[in-house]
């Protein structure tokens, strides 16, 4: 690809499991009901993600790799506020530019898929593939031309492990979709649907569930606090999840993390950390998403308003949960 995508493919492509990431939230963009990551060293021989989404139509499909022009040009808060995830159309074409790419795609209508190739971001070759209903993308050799950025990274188990993460973080927000994550041909986690955010949070930490957490649940208007946090009286718990989604997307939050610490108070033991998986549902409007390029931190317009509901249902949680 040219020199310019490449500069914006680094800022969003950082590593194998940014790809990982864009692909998952595409897939449920495209409504999919399953969703399956398959990856080869951590993905840096191959990272493969196979939906069974709405798919694109022939015509559609090339544009998928052309910058911006998918973008239906949606606001930043814009993509708070909708299910839709899209990067504003910059995902695939990033991805192309350092990258060789394998998608086949078909919609319920079609009699014939489609499948697209390319390589170092040249125009792709259109093929004709079977009508399967979905989309599979297979990406292959990444940053094969940014020797920099590949320096950068880290052993195969330490991208694993980051793709591990985004495809429990995406499981966690998305219960009612079906993950799994295949690493060297091994499945490493399968998660099928389930109706309820507590039983996804059983199965991404299986452990965690059993009788050690008490539900949180609390609102005022324009904002919602869900979840499960962990009662340190009944801890034995090695794994100690800090999961917060705002809108259903992980984030990290000071003001948050802060009041979670409040709110556990003298049921915190010296030492230890809060362990919880919080879903906070904001009014869009009242959230800020440019803190950070990758979006991973967010402001709130009522900061002190959030952080009195956090503490005051953490609170309320745990004291209900005293014998
Ligand atoms: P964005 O998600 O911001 O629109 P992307 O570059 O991530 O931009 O994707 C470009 C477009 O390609 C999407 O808008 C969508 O129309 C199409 N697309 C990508 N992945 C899929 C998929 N798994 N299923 C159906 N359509 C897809
Ligand atoms: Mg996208």
């Amino acid at each position: 690809g040219d020199v310019v995508s490449r500069i914006a493919a680094g800022e969003v492509i950082e590593r194998p499991a940014a790809v990982v990431k864009e692909l998952i939230e595409n897939s449920l963009d495209a409504q999919s009901k399953t969703i399956s990551v398959e990856i080869k060293d951590g993905g840096l021989a191959s990272i493969r993600v196979t939906d069974d989404g709405e798919g694109m139509s022939r015509a559609d499909a090339p544009h998928a790799f052309e910058r911006h022009a998918t973008s239906k040009l949606r606001s930043d808060q814009d993509l708070w506020s909708i299910r839709s995830m899209g990067f504003r159309g910059e995902a695939l074409p990033s991805i192309a530019s350092v990258s060789n790419v394998r998608l086949v795609t078909a919609m319920q209508s079609d009699s014939v898929g489609t499948e697209l190739q390319m390589r170092g971001g040249a125009a792709p070759q259109i093929l004709d593939a079977s009508p399967i209903v979905g989309t599979r993308i297979e990406v292959t050799d990444l940053f094969h031309n940014q020797p920099a950025r590949k320096k950068f990274l880290k052993s195969v188990p330490t991208e694993s492990s980051h793709i591990t993460r985004v495809v429990q973080q995406a499981a966690l927000a998305w219960p009612g979709v079906h993950f799994k994550l295949i690493c060297n041909g091994q499945e490493t986690l399968n998660y099928p649907a389930v109706a309820m955010d507590r039983d996804r949070i059983g199965q991404v930490y299986p452990r965690f569930l059993l009788d050690q957490t008490v539900l949180v649940e609390a609102g005022q208007p324009g904002a919602r606090i869900t979840g499960v946090i962990v009662d340190p009286n009944h801890a034995k718990a090695s794994r100690t999840p800090q999961e917060l989604f705002v809108n259903r997307r992980p984030v990290r939050n000071a003001a948050v993390a802060h009041a979670m610490v409040e709110g556990y108070g003298s049921f915190l033991p010296k030492g230890q950390q809060p362990q919880f998986v919080i879903f906070l549902e904001i009014d869009p409007d009242r959230v800020d998403v440019n803190v950070h390029p990758s979006k991973r931190e967010v402001r709130f317009a009522e900061q002190e308003a959030i952080h009195q509901l956090v503490r005051r249902a953490v609170r309320q949680a745990l004291s209900r949960s005293e014998p």
